[in-house]
């Protein structure tokens, strides 16, 4: 299957960039080093429309497809891997309000994100990462009202986003059929941000814990009705999953430079060290690899937007999401070995990467999940 981009695409691809290479890569480091999170490129993202992206033309968005959303992800993994994550974060809200999104809710949610609003995927608990079904946080019907109560963990965009995509129980003992989903906003009464954490990478993103004390919100908030939220998730996680492909492909690719760089200028035993077989043949070992992941996760983004949402569609994206991750795991932890010693150091950014990569093979389903899946379609 041959993926050619469309002019847009390129304009779009060279943008960023452009941008990444003038101003996102620096700040890059400067958030990771400061531990906060990067307003400012949450800010130069904004202005060239990065957020109002997947939102219909209809409400003001660009309408974007998964390829274009997939572009974009594998330029923010190269330059600013924090960035990507909030994306994502945001990406995970879109599916979930096409489906299951009421007029009223697409309009209000679709306008906003147009509006280069931020978005927060709030699912995963202290006692529920993988077995989701199993979330706690509760939400029950007073006269016109659904009343949520709970906490959620490890909310990217936790505390700096403008409205939350929110999973909870409407229906107790009924496992993933009795979970809702709910769209708040972030000055909606009873909502709070808990812990922030300190992470190991991803440091100019913020993860946060979010709680939920006796939030009120009417009927139409509701995403996709009673009982639906957990499906519609599900259904989101496709095109993020395919994202995530993106930004591995793309933060692997900035190690493999960093490495072939370092490797013409570093000289041990009288020449440089891209002279020894044993690297050229670790970088050449990457370059295919990457290749292969980025293959992979482009064709899953065409099926994507064929229109095609069945098993196979599931199964791609998981091998694209898992295939890709552990690869930028893999290339950033050889990349840091290639260095040697200055690898190691915060010198050089190879380091930086290798912590952000380690994310990526845990959010949004760990490998060991996507494994599951995998063999659980296959055996269908
Ligand atoms: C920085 C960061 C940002 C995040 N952002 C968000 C966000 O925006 N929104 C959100 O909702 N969540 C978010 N998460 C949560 C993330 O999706 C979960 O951490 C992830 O789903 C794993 O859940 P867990 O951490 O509870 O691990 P567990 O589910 O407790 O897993 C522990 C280990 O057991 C393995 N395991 C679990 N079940 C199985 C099984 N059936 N078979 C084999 N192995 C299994 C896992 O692979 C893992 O190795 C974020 C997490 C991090 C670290």
């Amino acid at each position: 299957m041959c993926i050619e981009f469309t002019e847009e695409q390129k304009i779009l691809r060279d943008t960023l960039r452009k941008l990444g290479k003038d101003k996102l890569e620096r700040l890059t480091v400067e958030s990771d080093r400061a531990d906060k999170f990067d307003y400012e490129s949450l800010r130069l993202l904004k202005e060239i429309g990065i957020f109002g992206l997947p939102a219909p033309v209809k409400y003001g968005g660009s309408e974007a497809n998964a390829t274009t959303l997939t572009i974009v992800l594998e330029e923010l993994g190269y330059f600013s891997p924090s960035m990507a994550c909030t994306l994502i974060g945001h990406l995970a809200l879109v599916r979930p309000l096409f489906l299951g999104g009421n007029e009223f809710l697409a309009e209000r949610y679709f306008t906003k994100m147009a509006k280069e609003e931020l978005g927060a995927f709030c699912l995963t608990e202290p006692e529920a990462g993988s077995d989701a079904a199993s979330l706690k946080t509760k939400a029950s019907l007073e006269g016109d009202e659904w009343v949520i109560n709970g906490t959620k963990c490890f909310i990217t965009s936790g505390g700096v986003a403008d409205f939350y995509g929110v999973w909870a129980v409407t229906g107790p003992g009924k496992g993933a059929d009795g979970i809702s989903l709910f769209y708040v906003d972030k000055d909606a009464k009873g909502l709070s941000v808990g812990k922030i954490e300190e992470k190991m990478g991803m440091r100019g993103s913020q993860t946060a814990e979010m709680i939920f004390e006796d939030v009120k919100v009417t009927k139409e908030y509701m995403c996709g009705g009673v009982g639906k939220g957990l499906k519609l998730a599900f259904e989101g996680l496709d095109l993020v999953r395919c994202g995530l492909g993106g930004v591995s492909c793309g933060l692997a690719q900035a190690a493999l430079d960093q490495a072939i760089q370092y490797m013409k200028t570093r000289h041990q035993f009288g020449k440089p060290i891209a002279q020894f077989q044993a690297l050229q043949f670790m970088v050449a070992n990457m370059a295919m690899n990457i290749e292969a992941a980025r293959a992979l996760t482009y064709q899953t983004a065409s099926l994507y937007d064929s229109g095609y949402h069945g098993i196979d569609l599931i199964t791609k994206a998981s091998m694209a999401k898992c295939f890709a991750s552990d690869l930028c795991m893999r290339v950033t932890t050889d990349v840091v070995q290639i260095f040697g010693g200055y690898g190691y150091m915060k010198d050089y950014p190879v380091e930086r990467m290798m912590r952000d990569a380690k994310l990526l093979s845990i959010v949004e389903g760990t490998s060991q999940i996507h494994h599951h899946i995998i063999a659980r379609n296959l055996f269908s």
